[in-house]
């Protein structure tokens, strides 16, 4: 093991670790190792929580409570894991968001002292920190890495917490999570809050109150990233847990759009000997495909993402556009022609192709307009090709 890193998300409740709201977190939790429970010390403020992480005793003993001096007294008394790693040849850095000028020769003498061998400030928001410290990930060198992430605290003591933008905010600690998905070979990680929040009054969290005292805790092992892997589709860590059993049927379904089953009913209703209509099928949705890239390429929507753009989709992505869907185009151009040539084969084919439209918006890869212009197109294909054919 080269890496050990740990997360600390300030201020992120345990309740904010959904399958919606946090994807990334709440699949890791589910293969790795997750904690709803974890308990933090009282005063449940930030600068107790990070005293007592870095020590690895309780505020009674490193009295580092709120701003001051106060903690001076108990110095003798603790031994920084910092310290104590630098002592076996172990460096520690920390990379945080944007301190502000008053704010960063404090942190940055603190941490000296704790024994930390370098202090990043970067990034206004989760994503941006947590590229600065994929990039420290990068050096192939054994060491101890804080990645501390404050935007929930921040949108927590702004707006309250679990109001939208602090749900935002969770999101955008989620997406940068996702981002360290690379390095889960070579590193153990461990995402953590110095607290909850909100228990007493809507936008604090430094009185005892259970869900102060309370946040989740996530702890992923290298040993067993290999069957993380396995566990999303390629380059995502983004999970299927809700309605685990609906999405898998979606993703079956959605297959009947694909290319291969499209283009294979055509080719293979020629080879059953109906030339004349296998033709057609094929014409209906090759005619229907290029009507679809051009609209593509011209209207280039974007896919369905959340507030801080992330995909939402739960399948990949053949391309970036959106508008129209081109597996509902090639799903109604085959079933249409078959339904024009074969009246009483419409009862059948015709839902099939509605159920394929349906999947792309169930699995979140289209818009529901995207869906419409993609089944008006193959209709437009399939009575197309069927007169030119007939
Ligand atoms: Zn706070």
């Amino acid at each position: 093991m080269r890496h050990l890193v740990l997360v600390l998300a300030d201020g992120l409740r345990p309740d904010a670790i959904t399958p919606s709201v946090m994807p990334s977190l709440d699949a890791l939790g589910g293969v790795f190792t997750l904690a709803l429970h974890a308990r933090t010390v009282r005063p449940s403020a930030t600068v107790a929580a990070l005293a007592s992480l870095a020590t690895g005793v309780g505020p009674d003993a490193h009295r580092l409570i709120e701003p001051g001096l106060g903690f001076l007294p108990g110095l003798r008394n603790i031994r920084p894991v910092a310290q104590v790693l630098a002592a076996a040849g172990i460096p520690t850095d920390i990379v945080a968001g944007d301190l502000g000028a008053a704010t960063l020769p404090v942190a940055w003498a603190l941490s000296a002292t704790a024994g930390v061998r370098r202090l990043t400030a970067k990034g206004s928001r989760a994503r941006d920190t947590t590229a600065a410290a994929a990039r420290l990930l990068e050096q192939r060198e054994e060491r101890l890495l804080f990645l501390y992430l404050p935007d929930c605290d921040r949108a927590g003591h702004a707006h309250g917490w679990m109001s939208p933008a602090y749900l935002e905010a969770a999101a955008e600690v989620d997406a940068a999570i996702g981002l360290l998905s690379p390095w889960t070979d070579a590193a153990v990680f461990i995402v953590t809050a110095d607290h909850g929040g909100g228990g007493v009054y809507g936008n604090e969290h430094d009185l005892p109150q259970p869900i102060n005292d309370h946040h989740g805790a996530v702890v992923v092992r290298s040993a067993r990233t290999r069957q993380l892997r396995r566990a999303f589709p390629e380059g995502s860590i983004r999970p299927h847990t809700h309605g685990r059993a609906g999405a898998r049927v979606m993703r079956w379904v959605t297959h009947c759009g694909g290319a291969r089953v499209t283009i294979g009913i055509g080719v293979a209703v020629v080879a059953l000997g109906d030339v004349r209509l296998g033709t057609a099928v094929l014409l209906a949705n090759g005619g229907a495909h290029l009507i679809v890239q051009l609209l593509k390429r011209a209207v280039a929507r974007a896919r369905p993402a959340d507030v801080s753009g992330r995909l939402l989709a739960l399948v990949p992505l053949p391309d970036a556009h959106s508008f129209p869907s081109g597996h509902a185009a090639a799903a109604t151009a085959v079933a249409a022609t078959l339904a024009l040539a074969h009246p009483m084969l419409a009862p059948a084919v015709l839902p099939l192709a509605g159920l394929v439209a349906y999947s792309r918006v169930a699995l979140r890869v289209h818009h529901v307009s995207d869906v419409l212009a993609g089944v008006a197109l193959g209709l437009g294909g399939a009575v197309a090709a069927w007169r030119l054919v007939r």
